[in-house]
């Protein structure tokens, strides 16, 4: 019985501290806001959204190996020997077809490991972090400019080339083992 009127008293007790709380916060300045119609704004050095300036991408990859989840992922083809790529806005000359450079945003987890050491700081968090989607796959962010048809004739071209190479090099390397052997005959 003496239980039973305990546990009444604590239900009556823990309700009115509550409501306590309550009637004090009803008192107080909000720091609720109405968002998206009202925004907070955002720390100076916040870090959200990334964006990659592909004018100003030499495709050095270093961005890629210093993120610590991979989710970043290029594709480059070098120029060619008479193509001339331009330079970034720092002077850099571009030597490398950049025709594929994705950020899977779903993977970030925005340490901003990948700014700090681009040579042409073209990779820069943006202050955008409204990018909630359904579906996973919208947030795989392609920065590339070259189109898949432009990315797979420089593919082809690059197969050629590197077949065109090994072709020559196994050609030297036959005709020295014939010239060795020749000579071996000879002297003999
Ligand atoms: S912010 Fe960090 S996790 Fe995100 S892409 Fe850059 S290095 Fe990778
Ligand atoms: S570090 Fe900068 S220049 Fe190098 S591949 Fe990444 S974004 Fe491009």
């Amino acid at each position: 019985m003496k239980e039973y009127f305990r546990n009444i008293y604590q239900a009556i007790a823990t309700i009115l501290i509550g409501m306590g709380v309550t009637l004090r916060h009803l008192f107080t300045r909000a720091v609720t806001i109405q968002y998206p119609h009202v925004k907070r704004e955002l720390p100076s050095r916040s870090r959200q959204k990334l964006f990659v300036n592909m004018d100003d991408c030499i495709g050095c990859l270093q961005c890629a190996r210093a993120c610590p989840v991979d989710c970043i992922t290029i594709e480059n083809i070098k120029a060619g020997k008479d193509e001339d790529l331009g330079v970034t806005s720092n002077g850099q000359k571009k030597r490398m077809h950049v025709i594929k450079f994705d950020i899977d945003m779903a993977k970030c987890c925005y340490c901003a490991d990948c700014v700090f050491p681009c040579p042409t700081e073209c990779i820069t968090m943006t202050p955008d972090y409204e990018f909630a989607t359904y579906d996973r796959g919208d947030l795989l962010v392609h920065f590339s400019q070259y189109s898949a048809e432009e990315a797979e004739a420089l593919r082809e071209r690059d197969r050629k080339e590197k077949a065109a190479l090994a072709a020559a090099k196994e050609a030297k390397l036959k005709a020295a083992a014939q010239a060795a052997e020749k000579k071996d005959k000879k002297d003999n």
